[in-house]
């Protein structure tokens, strides 16, 4: 059985004195008892202090990007390395954003997830279709190129999540359905399989992002092959990205 995970992904929100605010808030509803695994993926000046909150927590901390290089002239950059250093157990590679936004490739991100697994760190490997792509009947392409192109059988499968995120979802309110989810998670898995064989893929979690909410975690979570989510906007207030989190525990039975 895979066990639920849910991260929640701060992007470019929060000061100290916010992450903070909201940290406390979490700690105090997530306890010890907390049957998933859970992640706060914060902006990169917050690490520090924040793996200081949340030490002998059960919310682990991650990063929302980083280069593949350990260290060099890189201006700008962050190495995995000094992820880790800070205390992150996870980093989101290959974020919509970072793709649309900031026109990171397959090629790259390939590289940036064996570099973060090779400095120890667990990758959330995000994948999805732009709303064009969908209604153009290619989201299945898509998702096949974004994993075949970047995953390879030799990577540590221990270290990896996929997050499917159609690209339309996210940020937008618009949620995909979970049958539309779960036949993506479906189509994913059985690719993995190709990529990974099929008992290892049956062992990988995939989540689904896009407009995750308290009132529709519970149901997405549910789906046979949604293994959690990765949640933007709704982890921003506590009680919210907690309520989401009971959504991934109830989803266990
Ligand atoms: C995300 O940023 O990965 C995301 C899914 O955002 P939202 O939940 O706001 O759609």
């Amino acid at each position: 059985m895979r066990t639920p995970f849910v991260a929640g992904n701060w992007k470019m929100h929060n000061d100290l004195a916010a992450g903070r605010e909201l940290v406390a808030g979490l700690k105090a509803k997530v306890g010890k008892d907390c049957k998933i695994d859970v992640a706060v993926c914060t902006p990169f000046t917050l690490l520090y202090p924040l793996a200081a909150e949340l030490k002998g927590s059960p919310i682990k901390l991650g990063a929302q990007n980083c280069y593949f290089e350990p260290k060099g002239a890189f201006t700008g950059e962050v190495s995995p390395q000094m992820l880790s250093a800070a205390g992150c157990t996870y980093v989101i590679i290959g974020h919509s954003e970072r793709r649309h936004v900031f026109g990171e490739t397959n090629d790259l991100l390939k590289k940036k997830v064996v570099a973060a697994q090779a400095a120890g760190l667990h990758v959330i490997y995000c994948i999805g279709e732009l709303l064009a792509e969908r209604e153009g009947g290619k989201t299945e392409q898509v998702v096949e190129s974004q994993m075949a192109e970047v995953l390879s059988g030799d990577l540590k499968t221990d270290l990896l999540t996929i997050a499917y995120e159609p690209v339309w979802a996210i940020g937008t309110g618009k949620t995909a359905t979970p049958d539309q989810a779960q036949a993506v998670h479906a189509f994913c898995r059985a690719k993995l399989g190709g990529i990974f064989g099929e008992s290892t893929a049956q062992k990988l979690r995939i989540q689904y992002g896009g407009s995750v909410k308290p009132g529709n975690a519970a149901e997405l979570f549910g789906c046979p092959d949604v293994d959690g989510g990765l949640v933007g906007g709704a982890c921003l207030v506590a009680e919210d990205f907690a309520a989401i989190i009971a959504g991934g525990e109830a989803s266990i039975g």
